[in-house]
């Protein structure tokens, strides 16, 4: 189970690296200061180049559960979305709710910017911490209704690991049979 459809948008699941993909908007897991970082974000910035830095920089900062817009520099997207993730802390710190308005606010900075396809990471489960299993279906639930009000055609959660690609699989599964 790679792809679902709610409503008119397609939610795609594809293992690989998210600067390489030819999208409308990326979305990037960010942290507050907007200063780049390992994982994700490192590798946003050295693929797409200093123009999205020095952007970032002149916006200053980004709070948990918001996001941000900035140039795609040198990627092959137009927009990189820069959103931040809670840092897991157990569970009762409120990141389930952070996590769901990282995606939906996400979603809508990248309808306001135009686009149409949006590429997501698995956002805040890397040095965040955020147990993956749970992370992917806060990230489905969130998605899923985002869309309903937004012109997005297409919502690709492109996984790093072998293991996240299985966590998604069997998350959507039960979602394409209702
Ligand atoms: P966070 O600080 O939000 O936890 P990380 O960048 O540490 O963010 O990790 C988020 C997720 O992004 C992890 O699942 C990690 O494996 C994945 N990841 C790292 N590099 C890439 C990449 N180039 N493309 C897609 N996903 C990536």
């Amino acid at each position: 189970m790679t792809e679902l459809n709610v409503g008119k948008t397609r939610l795609t699941l594809v293992q690989g690296d998210i600067t390489v993909q030819q999208v409308d908007a990326i979305v990037n897991a960010a942290n507050a200061a907007l200063r780049g970082g390992g994982g994700v974000d490192g590798a946003i910035h050295r693929a797409g180049g200093p123009d999205i830095m020095a952007e970032c920089r002149r916006i200053g900062g980004c709070p948990t559960g918001q996001a941000v817009r900035t140039t795609a520099g040198r990627l092959p997207a137009d927009h990189v979305i820069h959103t931040v993730g809670p840092v897991w802390s157990g569970g009762d710190a409120g990141e389930p709710d952070l996590l769901a308005s990282a995606y939906r606010r996400s979603l809508q900075v990248a309808a306001d910017h135009g686009a149409r396809t949006v590429a997501f990471p698995s956002i805040s489960t890397g040095v965040y911490g955020y147990p993956k299993d749970l992370a992917a279906e806060t990230a489905l639930d969130a998605v899923s209704t985002a869309v309903a009000n937004l012109d997005i055609d297409e919502v690709r959660f492109v996984v790093f690991g072998d293991d996240d690609l299985e966590i998604y699989r069997q998350a959507l599964q039960p979602r394409a049979s209702q």
